[in-house]
């Protein structure tokens, strides 16, 4: 009797557990993950963990073709997700090995799930594709190929905001965070300098393949690849290792213009927290980019920085690695929220002067940008007040920038002054533990401009409604707090 009532209860829940496997309908999940800015960037309902690339690269074709290995958790009853993919022709898919069947709509890789999967459960999507890339350009990111760019003879990836999908399919959102493995071949003997740690390097013939393991959660735009006839030049002093990747053209001068780089991560380390990630370095491309791009563990320069003085490039040396920590480990929510990064980096590079300089430095240069945010430099360049007028209205309030204009200056230099303004308003004390508390608090994660206006508040103690209204939102720069 007993034995019979334990098989029952056995049967029981064997039925009940086929029934609810069968049970979960599924509705598709949301054609964006919801940015303001960019209504169809990345997609609903899943929450990708990991992304596998293993990516063949032929450097005369100017093409890849790749597997994609995407480990993903349903965050709703899914039947159906999109993932960004532009352009590139897809093959096959399959979801934990069955085939699906997908759509292609402009830069969206509709997929249908062959069976629906239940809310919290993960899934493994493998997709085969390739083709010749094509760098996205818009005008409000001032035209410059963003994502995978084939140039003659080496590759550079760069692709803030959204050109991670010119060559992977992708939940294109800093939103949704993951960790990466690329597995890159190339003919030998190129090199490839991307994310993270490189694990292995194997020659097999006349290509090698290089496996670069990113370890913490990354997002997508921070993605790269640096395909080129590199010089590695690493050393570590301060803990941190770093690895440098210079095109043997300019190594030489790379070499020295960013051998501080191991004294800055000691710096930023000391008044931020600790460095997020394992290594860091700089990788140069040849392609004549005017931007520095932040790319995690591995900012990405223009070799035109290497062709000054050590002291020409500080300034953007010190801003791509102060990234690693904010915009790269506390990751903007939404684009909107785009000063969380630039303003951060522009201020921690001021840091660095007053550092090395002394407080001076700082003093000298809130004054020359308080001049520039004023009007009063446009004055002195003899404008009449009309056009300065029309000058300072296109110096974006930060916290609220165009999405046709998202890299505007007031984001980075009024961005800045927001932070020093604070800082004068509640004490160097007050201010610093305001950073690293919010650092900690959402290192690998996201934060809004609200976290971070929420903790500046809990740590000073003070209620700080009116100045981060005034700074971030009021069409005027306000005046510097005494
Ligand atoms: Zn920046």
């Amino acid at each position: 009797m007993r034995k019979l009532w334990w098989i029952l209860i056995v049967v029981l829940a064997l039925n009940l557990g086929a029934a609810a496997a069968q049970d979960v309908v599924g509705t598709p999940g949301a054609d964006g993950i919801g940015d303001p800015f960019y209504p169809l960037l990345g997609g609903g309902g899943y929450d990708v963990q990991h992304y596998t690339l293993d990516v063949d690269v032929d450097m005369e074709a100017e093409r890849i073709d790749a597997t994609a290995t995407l480990d993903i958790t349903a965050l709703q009853d899914l039947s159906a997700f999109n993932l960004d993919l532009y352009r590139l022709e897809v093959s096959s898919i399959t979801i934990n090995g069955e085939a699906a069947t997908f759509e292609r709509d402009a830069r969206e890789l509709n997929i249908t799930l062959p069976t629906a999967i239940a809310e919290g459960d993960t899934f493994t999507a493998v997709i085969e594709y390739g083709g010749e890339p094509n760098p996205i350009r818009e005008a409000s990111l001032g035209g410059v190929g963003i994502g995978w760019n084939f140039e003659r003879d080496f590759v550079y990836t760069a692709s803030e905001t959204n050109g991670s999908a010119t060559w992977y399919p992708v939940n294109d959102h800093p939103a949704d965070k993951a960790t990466y493995t690329y597995i890159i071949t190339v003919p030998a003997p190129y090199v490839v300098a991307a994310n993270g740690v490189l694990q292995a390097m194997v020659t097999d013939g006349d290509q090698i393949t290089y496996t670069w393991e990113m370890a913490q959660p990354m997002a997508s735009y921070l993605a790269t690849v640096n395909i080129d006839h590199f010089e590695v030049n690493a050393y570590e002093d301060n803990g941190v290792s770093i690895r440098n990747y210079f095109p043997a053209s300019v190594a030489d001068n790379a070499t020295r213009v960013f051998a501080t780089q191991d004294e800055m991560v000691a710096y930023f380390s000391e008044i931020f927290g600790e460095y997020p990630f394992d290594q860091y370095g700089a990788v140069l491309t040849r392609a004549e980019i005017g931007f520095a791009l932040e790319t995690q563990t591995m900012s990405l320069f223009g070799v035109y920085v290497a062709d000054g003085s050590p002291q020409d490039a500080e300034e953007v040396i010190a801003h791509e690695l102060a990234h690693q920590w904010f915009g790269d480990s506390v990751s903007p929510a939404s684009w909107k929220d785009i000063w969380l990064n630039e303003g951060f980096a522009t201020y921690a590079s001021w840091l660095w002067f007053e550092h090395t300089e002394g407080p001076r430095a700082m003093e000298q240069i809130a004054s020359n940008i308080m001049g520039y945010l004023s009007g009063d430099y446009f004055r002195q360049q003899g404008m009449t007040e009309a056009a300065i007028s029309d000058e300072l209205a296109r110096i974006a309030a930060p916290g609220k920038p165009s999405e046709n204009d998202l890299f505007n200056g007031g984001v980075y230099v009024r961005g800045a002054m927001t932070l020093h303004a604070l800082r004068l308003t509640v004490g160097d004390e007050a201010f610093f533990e305001i950073l690293q508390t919010y650092y900690d608090r959402f290192k690998y994660g996201n934060a809004t401009t609200q976290d971070f206006v929420a903790v500046a508040e809990e740590i000073s103690g003070q209620n700080l409604g009116e100045l981060f209204d005034a700074w971030l939102y009021a069409p005027e720069t306000p005046e510097l707090p005494e």
